[in-house]
Protein backbone atom coordinates (compact mmCIF):
# COMPACT_ATOMS: atom_id res chain seq x y z
CA UNK A 1 0.00 0.00 0.00
CA UNK A 2 1.33 3.59 -0.90
CA UNK A 3 2.15 6.50 2.00
CA UNK A 4 1.61 9.82 0.89
CA UNK A 5 2.45 12.56 3.13
CA UNK A 6 0.02 15.87 2.13
CA UNK A 7 1.89 19.15 3.79
CA UNK A 8 -0.44 22.17 3.06
CA UNK A 9 0.24 25.80 3.87
CA UNK A 10 0.45 29.17 2.55
CA UNK A 11 4.30 28.81 2.02
CA UNK A 12 4.75 32.67 2.23
CA UNK A 13 7.47 31.56 1.78
CA UNK A 14 8.53 27.99 2.16
CA UNK A 15 11.32 28.12 4.58
CA UNK A 16 13.92 25.78 5.50
CA UNK A 17 11.94 24.61 8.55
CA UNK A 18 8.91 23.17 6.00
CA UNK A 19 12.01 20.87 4.34
CA UNK A 20 13.48 19.42 7.27
CA UNK A 21 10.08 18.87 8.66
CA UNK A 22 9.17 17.14 5.30
CA UNK A 23 12.16 15.21 4.80
CA UNK A 24 11.44 14.00 8.17
CA UNK A 25 8.65 12.76 7.75
CA UNK A 26 9.11 10.93 4.25
CA UNK A 27 12.12 9.03 6.75
CA UNK A 28 10.11 8.08 9.67
CA UNK A 29 6.92 7.72 8.18
CA UNK A 30 8.44 5.81 5.26
CA UNK A 31 6.12 7.75 3.06
CA UNK A 32 6.83 7.19 -1.08
CA UNK A 33 6.01 10.79 -1.53
CA UNK A 34 5.33 13.92 0.40
CA UNK A 35 3.22 16.48 -1.55
CA UNK A 36 4.12 20.33 -1.17
CA UNK A 37 0.24 21.56 -1.15
CA UNK A 38 0.10 25.32 -1.22
CA UNK A 39 -3.21 27.10 -0.93
CA UNK A 40 -4.15 29.21 -4.04
CA UNK A 41 -6.74 31.25 -1.61
CA UNK A 42 -5.96 31.14 2.11
CA UNK A 43 -8.41 30.63 4.59
CA UNK A 44 -6.96 33.37 7.43
CA UNK A 45 -4.33 35.93 5.81
CA UNK A 46 -3.92 36.69 2.40
CA UNK A 47 -0.50 35.95 1.24
CA UNK A 48 1.71 38.29 0.02
CA UNK A 49 3.05 36.26 -2.77
CA UNK A 50 1.04 35.30 -5.68
CA UNK A 51 0.07 31.68 -5.66
CA UNK A 52 2.51 31.14 -9.15
CA UNK A 53 5.38 32.66 -6.95
CA UNK A 54 5.08 30.54 -4.13
CA UNK A 55 4.86 27.53 -6.17
CA UNK A 56 8.08 28.48 -8.09
CA UNK A 57 9.65 28.89 -4.34
CA UNK A 58 8.43 25.07 -3.19
CA UNK A 59 9.96 23.71 -6.59
CA UNK A 60 13.32 25.66 -5.98
CA UNK A 61 13.28 24.19 -2.42
CA UNK A 62 12.47 20.50 -3.67
CA UNK A 63 14.56 20.62 -6.50
CA UNK A 64 16.87 17.71 -6.19
CA UNK A 65 14.72 15.73 -2.80
CA UNK A 66 13.65 12.46 -4.24
CA UNK A 67 9.85 12.22 -2.77
CA UNK A 68 9.25 15.76 -2.41
CA UNK A 69 6.56 16.91 -4.92
CA UNK A 70 4.63 19.97 -5.23
CA UNK A 71 0.78 19.31 -5.72
CA UNK A 72 -1.82 21.61 -7.34
CA UNK A 73 -4.49 20.12 -5.56
CA UNK A 74 -5.61 23.58 -3.60
CA UNK A 75 -4.72 25.92 -6.04
CA UNK A 76 -8.20 27.00 -6.21
CA UNK A 77 -9.60 30.23 -6.24
CA UNK A 78 -12.07 29.78 -2.81
CA UNK A 79 -10.28 29.00 0.48
CA UNK A 80 -10.02 25.05 0.99
CA UNK A 81 -10.62 22.89 3.93
CA UNK A 82 -8.43 20.12 4.54
CA UNK A 83 -11.34 17.68 4.67
CA UNK A 84 -11.66 18.81 0.46
CA UNK A 85 -8.02 18.14 0.37
CA UNK A 86 -7.79 14.92 2.00
CA UNK A 87 -11.13 13.96 0.47
CA UNK A 88 -9.73 14.44 -2.93
CA UNK A 89 -6.65 13.10 -2.85
CA UNK A 90 -8.53 9.74 -1.17
CA UNK A 91 -10.24 9.79 -4.78
CA UNK A 92 -6.98 9.91 -6.30
CA UNK A 93 -5.39 6.78 -4.32
CA UNK A 94 -8.14 5.03 -2.88
CA UNK A 95 -5.58 2.47 -1.97
CA UNK A 96 -3.29 5.05 -0.24
CA UNK A 97 -2.32 5.64 3.11
CA UNK A 98 -3.02 9.39 3.87
CA UNK A 99 -0.81 11.51 6.49
CA UNK A 100 -1.63 14.62 6.90
CA UNK A 101 1.43 16.51 8.21
CA UNK A 102 1.35 19.37 10.44
CA UNK A 103 2.92 22.01 12.86
CA UNK A 104 2.20 21.10 16.67
CA UNK A 105 0.83 24.39 17.44
CA UNK A 106 -1.92 23.85 14.81
CA UNK A 107 -2.87 20.45 16.64
CA UNK A 108 -5.54 22.39 19.05
CA UNK A 109 -7.33 23.95 16.32
CA UNK A 110 -8.54 20.37 14.32
CA UNK A 111 -11.23 19.08 16.41
CA UNK A 112 -12.83 22.73 15.50
CA UNK A 113 -11.97 22.18 11.71
CA UNK A 114 -14.82 21.67 8.98
CA UNK A 115 -16.25 17.94 9.38
CA UNK A 116 -13.38 17.12 11.69
CA UNK A 117 -14.62 13.95 12.63
CA UNK A 118 -15.24 12.58 9.30
CA UNK A 119 -11.42 13.95 8.67
CA UNK A 120 -10.35 12.03 11.39
CA UNK A 121 -11.30 8.94 9.71
CA UNK A 122 -9.76 9.50 6.49
CA UNK A 123 -6.51 10.10 7.39
CA UNK A 124 -3.83 9.97 10.12
CA UNK A 125 -2.03 12.95 11.38
CA UNK A 126 1.88 13.65 11.11
CA UNK A 127 2.76 16.13 13.84
CA UNK A 128 6.31 17.78 13.91
CA UNK A 129 7.07 19.60 16.74
CA UNK A 130 7.06 23.78 17.25
CA UNK A 131 9.05 25.54 19.75
CA UNK A 132 6.96 26.90 22.64
CA UNK A 133 4.27 24.07 22.40
CA UNK A 134 4.11 20.69 24.70
CA UNK A 135 3.93 18.78 21.14
CA UNK A 136 3.27 15.22 22.91
CA UNK A 137 0.43 16.44 25.11
CA UNK A 138 -1.18 18.02 21.93
CA UNK A 139 -0.79 14.51 20.20
CA UNK A 140 -2.48 13.05 23.31
CA UNK A 141 -5.13 15.64 22.92
CA UNK A 142 -5.86 14.69 19.34
CA UNK A 143 -5.96 11.57 19.98
CA UNK A 144 -8.85 11.35 22.56
CA UNK A 145 -11.02 13.17 19.64
CA UNK A 146 -10.37 10.00 18.26
CA UNK A 147 -7.17 11.13 15.36
CA UNK A 148 -4.35 8.93 14.52
CA UNK A 149 -2.08 10.83 15.36
CA UNK A 150 1.93 10.51 15.11
CA UNK A 151 4.45 12.66 16.46
CA UNK A 152 7.38 12.88 14.19
CA UNK A 153 11.14 12.76 15.30
CA UNK A 154 12.36 15.73 14.22
CA UNK A 155 14.21 18.98 15.38
CA UNK A 156 11.96 21.63 16.92
CA UNK A 157 10.96 23.87 14.00
CA UNK A 158 11.59 27.56 15.51
CA UNK A 159 11.20 29.40 12.47
CA UNK A 160 7.92 30.58 10.85
CA UNK A 161 6.80 32.77 7.71
CA UNK A 162 5.69 35.19 9.39
CA UNK A 163 9.40 35.58 11.12
CA UNK A 164 10.97 35.42 7.23
CA UNK A 165 9.11 37.86 6.02
CA UNK A 166 9.83 40.83 8.79
CA UNK A 167 13.21 39.90 8.20
CA UNK A 168 12.90 40.33 4.77
CA UNK A 169 11.55 43.66 4.78
CA UNK A 170 14.62 44.40 6.97
CA UNK A 171 16.73 43.64 3.27
CA UNK A 172 17.87 40.40 5.33
CA UNK A 173 18.49 37.14 3.35
CA UNK A 174 17.64 35.70 6.29
CA UNK A 175 20.19 32.40 5.76
CA UNK A 176 19.73 29.31 7.90
CA UNK A 177 15.88 30.34 7.45
CA UNK A 178 15.60 30.55 3.62
CA UNK A 179 17.66 28.39 0.76
CA UNK A 180 19.94 30.76 -0.83
CA UNK A 181 17.83 29.80 -4.25
CA UNK A 182 15.07 31.17 -2.64
CA UNK A 183 16.27 34.06 -1.28
CA UNK A 184 17.63 34.75 -4.67
CA UNK A 185 14.32 34.60 -6.19
CA UNK A 186 12.46 36.69 -4.00
CA UNK A 187 15.04 39.48 -4.64
CA UNK A 188 15.13 39.05 -7.94
CA UNK A 189 11.29 39.58 -8.24
CA UNK A 190 11.10 42.05 -5.45
CA UNK A 191 8.64 40.21 -2.93
CA UNK A 192 8.06 41.05 0.54
CA UNK A 193 9.02 44.46 -0.18
CA UNK A 194 7.46 47.55 -1.39
CA UNK A 195 6.26 47.28 -4.85
CA UNK A 196 9.22 49.87 -5.97
CA UNK A 197 8.86 48.08 -9.30
CA UNK A 198 5.24 49.57 -9.57
CA UNK A 199 6.61 53.01 -8.44
CA UNK A 200 9.25 52.80 -10.84
CA UNK A 201 7.25 51.65 -13.87
CA UNK A 202 5.46 55.66 -13.36
CA UNK A 203 8.68 57.61 -13.72
CA UNK A 204 10.45 55.40 -16.32
CA UNK A 205 9.81 54.47 -20.31
CA UNK A 206 9.01 50.92 -20.71
CA UNK A 207 12.35 50.17 -22.26
CA UNK A 208 14.01 51.72 -18.93
CA UNK A 209 11.87 49.75 -17.01
CA UNK A 210 12.95 46.30 -18.99
CA UNK A 211 16.69 47.77 -18.22
CA UNK A 212 16.17 48.44 -14.31
CA UNK A 213 14.66 44.81 -14.33
CA UNK A 214 17.46 43.30 -15.72
CA UNK A 215 19.80 45.17 -13.76
CA UNK A 216 18.08 44.21 -10.18
CA UNK A 217 18.16 40.55 -11.95
CA UNK A 218 22.12 40.23 -12.89
CA UNK A 219 22.52 42.52 -9.26
CA UNK A 220 21.16 39.66 -7.27
CA UNK A 221 22.63 36.67 -9.30
CA UNK A 222 26.11 38.66 -8.79
CA UNK A 223 25.33 39.29 -4.79
CA UNK A 224 24.42 35.56 -4.52
CA UNK A 225 27.85 34.77 -6.68
CA UNK A 226 29.89 36.91 -4.67
CA UNK A 227 28.45 36.03 -1.35
CA UNK A 228 26.91 39.26 -0.46
CA UNK A 229 23.19 41.08 0.88
CA UNK A 230 20.76 39.84 -2.47
CA UNK A 231 18.02 41.74 -1.24
CA UNK A 232 20.16 45.27 -0.80
CA UNK A 233 21.21 44.73 -4.42
CA UNK A 234 17.51 43.59 -5.46
CA UNK A 235 16.27 46.99 -4.28
CA UNK A 236 19.10 49.28 -5.19
CA UNK A 237 18.78 47.62 -9.14
CA UNK A 238 15.14 48.34 -9.64
CA UNK A 239 15.80 51.80 -8.24
CA UNK A 240 18.91 52.81 -9.61
CA UNK A 241 17.80 54.33 -12.86
CA UNK A 242 14.29 55.94 -11.39
CA UNK A 243 15.36 59.49 -12.29
CA UNK A 244 16.57 58.94 -16.14
CA UNK A 245 14.22 59.70 -17.84
CA UNK A 246 13.88 63.20 -16.01
CA UNK A 247 14.75 66.01 -18.46
CA UNK A 248 17.96 67.57 -17.67
CA UNK A 249 16.26 70.89 -16.25
CA UNK A 250 14.31 68.93 -13.62
CA UNK A 251 17.60 67.10 -12.61
CA UNK A 252 19.50 70.33 -12.28
CA UNK A 253 16.37 71.44 -10.22
CA UNK A 254 16.20 68.75 -8.10
CA UNK A 255 19.54 68.85 -7.31
CA UNK A 256 20.56 72.31 -6.17
CA UNK A 257 17.12 72.32 -4.09
CA UNK A 258 18.86 69.22 -2.18
CA UNK A 259 22.09 71.21 -2.61
CA UNK A 260 23.74 67.73 -3.90
CA UNK A 261 27.67 68.30 -4.39
CA UNK A 262 28.05 67.65 -8.09
CA UNK A 263 30.89 68.86 -10.02
CA UNK A 264 30.17 71.03 -12.97
CA UNK A 265 30.06 68.33 -15.35
CA UNK A 266 27.57 66.21 -13.45
CA UNK A 267 25.34 69.27 -13.23
CA UNK A 268 25.97 69.80 -17.01
CA UNK A 269 25.02 65.89 -18.19
CA UNK A 270 21.64 63.51 -17.76
CA UNK A 271 23.97 61.17 -18.09
CA UNK A 272 25.60 61.33 -14.84
CA UNK A 273 23.45 63.78 -13.07
CA UNK A 274 20.55 61.33 -12.54
CA UNK A 275 22.51 58.88 -10.25
CA UNK A 276 22.95 62.06 -7.48
CA UNK A 277 19.24 62.57 -8.27
CA UNK A 278 18.00 59.30 -8.23
CA UNK A 279 19.78 58.56 -4.65
CA UNK A 280 17.93 61.75 -3.48
CA UNK A 281 14.62 60.67 -5.05
CA UNK A 282 15.28 56.77 -3.62
CA UNK A 283 15.66 58.42 -0.44
CA UNK A 284 12.56 61.28 -0.03
CA UNK A 285 10.20 59.45 -2.44
CA UNK A 286 10.42 55.60 -2.10
CA UNK A 287 11.69 56.00 2.10
CA UNK A 288 15.04 54.44 1.43
CA UNK A 289 17.16 54.73 4.26
CA UNK A 290 19.86 52.30 3.60
CA UNK A 291 22.99 54.35 2.86
CA UNK A 292 24.82 51.33 1.03
CA UNK A 293 21.49 51.23 -1.50
CA UNK A 294 22.11 54.89 -1.84
CA UNK A 295 25.51 55.22 -2.28
CA UNK A 296 24.91 52.57 -5.52
CA UNK A 297 22.11 54.78 -7.11
CA UNK A 298 24.25 57.64 -6.29
CA UNK A 299 27.70 56.32 -7.92
CA UNK A 300 26.26 54.31 -10.72
CA UNK A 301 26.92 56.86 -12.98
CA UNK A 302 30.36 57.46 -12.64
CA UNK A 303 31.70 55.07 -10.05
CA UNK A 304 33.96 56.62 -7.08
CA UNK A 305 37.27 56.16 -5.30
CA UNK A 306 36.58 53.49 -2.77
CA UNK A 307 33.47 51.81 -3.88
CA UNK A 308 31.80 49.08 -1.80
CA UNK A 309 30.64 45.81 -2.56
CA UNK A 310 27.37 46.76 -3.40
CA UNK A 311 27.92 49.62 -5.47
CA UNK A 312 30.50 47.61 -7.47
CA UNK A 313 27.67 44.99 -8.00
CA UNK A 314 25.24 47.63 -9.28
CA UNK A 315 27.36 49.40 -11.69
CA UNK A 316 28.66 46.25 -12.72
CA UNK A 317 25.10 45.01 -13.17
CA UNK A 318 24.62 47.94 -15.22
CA UNK A 319 27.05 47.70 -17.91
CA UNK A 320 26.49 43.52 -18.22
CA UNK A 321 22.72 43.41 -18.02
CA UNK A 322 20.79 40.83 -20.31
CA UNK A 323 19.23 43.68 -23.01
CA UNK A 324 23.26 45.30 -23.25
CA UNK A 325 24.74 45.26 -26.68
CA UNK A 326 28.15 46.39 -27.14
CA UNK A 327 31.85 44.87 -27.85
CA UNK A 328 33.34 43.55 -24.86
CA UNK A 329 30.74 42.81 -23.14
CA UNK A 330 31.34 38.72 -22.89
CA UNK A 331 34.71 39.68 -21.37
CA UNK A 332 33.41 41.95 -18.70
CA UNK A 333 30.13 39.30 -18.02
CA UNK A 334 33.10 36.81 -17.49
CA UNK A 335 34.96 39.17 -15.57
CA UNK A 336 31.96 39.68 -13.18
CA UNK A 337 32.01 36.03 -12.22
CA UNK A 338 35.77 36.28 -10.90
CA UNK A 339 36.05 39.88 -9.47
CA UNK A 340 33.75 43.02 -9.60
CA UNK A 341 36.64 45.25 -9.36
CA UNK A 342 38.14 43.88 -12.13
CA UNK A 343 35.05 44.38 -14.07
CA UNK A 344 34.28 47.65 -13.13
CA UNK A 345 37.07 48.78 -13.88
CA UNK A 346 36.84 47.42 -17.40
CA UNK A 347 33.56 49.06 -17.91
CA UNK A 348 35.38 52.46 -16.35
CA UNK A 349 37.89 52.28 -18.49
CA UNK A 350 35.89 51.74 -22.10
CA UNK A 351 33.75 54.80 -20.95
CA UNK A 352 36.85 57.03 -20.57
CA UNK A 353 38.18 56.16 -24.05
CA UNK A 354 34.88 56.36 -25.74
CA UNK A 355 34.24 60.02 -23.83
CA UNK A 356 38.49 60.83 -24.82
CA UNK A 357 37.31 59.96 -28.27
CA UNK A 358 34.51 62.09 -28.47
CA UNK A 359 36.06 65.56 -27.19
CA UNK A 360 34.41 65.63 -23.88
CA UNK A 361 36.18 66.19 -20.58
CA UNK A 362 36.34 63.29 -18.66
CA UNK A 363 34.88 63.01 -15.22
CA UNK A 364 37.11 63.16 -12.44
CA UNK A 365 35.37 61.19 -10.27
CA UNK A 366 35.40 58.50 -12.70
CA UNK A 367 39.30 58.67 -13.02
CA UNK A 368 39.73 58.86 -9.38
CA UNK A 369 37.64 55.10 -9.22
CA UNK A 370 39.91 53.81 -11.91
CA UNK A 371 42.91 54.73 -9.91
CA UNK A 372 41.63 53.35 -7.09
CA UNK A 373 40.70 50.20 -8.45
CA UNK A 374 43.85 49.66 -9.89
CA UNK A 375 45.17 50.03 -6.57
CA UNK A 376 43.26 47.63 -5.11
CA UNK A 377 43.46 44.49 -8.08
CA UNK A 378 47.14 45.08 -7.83
CA UNK A 379 46.82 44.16 -3.31
CA UNK A 380 43.58 42.42 -3.34
CA UNK A 381 41.92 42.18 0.15
CA UNK A 382 39.33 39.80 0.35
CA UNK A 383 37.52 42.02 3.02
CA UNK A 384 37.16 44.15 0.26
CA UNK A 385 34.12 42.84 -0.91
CA UNK A 386 31.52 43.54 2.02
CA UNK A 387 28.73 45.49 2.97
FE1 LIG B 1 21.75 54.92 -15.09
FE1 LIG C 1 21.04 51.82 -15.76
Amino acid sequence: MRRIGIFSGTFDPVHIGHLGAAQVCLQALQLDKVFFAPFGKPLIRQADASAAQRCEMIRLTIAGHPGLELSEIDLQPKPRYAVDTVGELRQRYPDAELFYIIGADKLRDIPGWKDAARLMTMCSFAAYPRAGYDASALCEDLRDHGAHVRLIPAAQVTMSSGQIRAQLRLLSDAPGRLLPQVAEYIASNGLYQPDYERMVRQAVSPSRLLHSQGVRHTAVRLARLHGLLMQKAGVAGILHDCAKNMELGRLQFIARQARLPCDAQTMGSNALLHGPVGAQIARMRYHISDAHILNAIRYHTTGRAGMNALELVIFVADAIEPSRKYPGLGLMREQAQEDLRLAALTSLTGTQKFVKTKGLSESPLSLMGIADLRARLRHPVKEDLAY
